[in-house]
């Protein structure tokens, strides 16, 4: 049984009761996913559960399907479902099925108490290794999060700041006129003189042309003027 956490200081939390007279486990995991929070749960309980005495079955009682699916499919991208798939496969004995959250099954319901309890007094657990996705995921968004400060807090395009202040990785189907104007290397008098093409960076009403200045100031464009 997994929990969310209800804040962000929060960490996703699993706990593992698994037979009478045993008060199973639980912990709080760093960077983690409830769906990796429903896993480790699950590996711990057959991890338990595999030495115990030949002639007992041992029957895990899941509310999580996603985490069932994925145990039983050997080739899952997921290391711990895999791990928990060999498990299960060497001791036919260890039944998974699924039962519903919050219908009076008791054991649910102490599992759902336990990992409440563990969002906020649980011990840190190192022991998952995260799914490569996941570390994927969590690279590219403080990768993001740098280049948005960059971008924020620089003191070089100001201007193009100014109208594109959310940095994208997507990539941007920018046409011909675009790049024009956002690299500012265009048919500009100021273009044109920075690589002494010319003497003079005027726009002849008076102002410095620069794509930006034909594109929100010049008297002259005024009907192209962006709005
Ligand atoms: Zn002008």
């Amino acid at each position: 049984m997994a929990r969310k956490p209800n804040t962000e200081s929060e960490l996703p939390s699993v706990s593992w009761p698994i037979t009478s007279g045993s008060t199973g486990g639980s912990a709080k995991l760093n960077d983690n996913t409830v769906f990796q929070a429903e896993l480790t749960a699950l590996h711990e309980t057959v991890i338990y559960a595999s030495p115990l005495p030949n002639h007992n079955t041992s029957k895990i009682h899941v509310d999580n399907k996603a985490s069932i699916m994925a145990s039983s499919n050997s080739k899952s991208t997921n290391e711990t479902a895999r791990k928990i798939f060999k498990i299960i496969l060497t001791n036919p004995r260890i039944k998974v099925s699924w039962v519903k959250v919050h219908a009076g099954n008791m054991g649910n319901e102490r599992a759902d108490q336990l990992a409440k309890d563990a969002t906020q007094h649980g011990q840190p657990c190192s022991l998952t290794k995260l799914p490569k996705p996941h570390i994927k995921g969590l690279l590219r968004k403080s990768i993001y999060q740098e280049w948005q400060t960059s971008w924020k807090k620089g003191d070089k395009g100001r201007k193009i700041y100014n109208i594109m202040p959310l940095v994208i990785l997507l990539p941007t189907n920018w046409i011909r006129e675009d790049v024009v104007f956002f690299s500012q290397h265009g048919p500009f008098p100021a273009y044109l003189k920075r690589f002494h093409l010319t003497d003079s960076d005027y726009c002849s009403c008076g102002g410095i042309g620069t794509a930006l200045h034909y594109a929100t100031e010049c008297i002259y464009t005024v009907s192209w003027h962006m709005r």
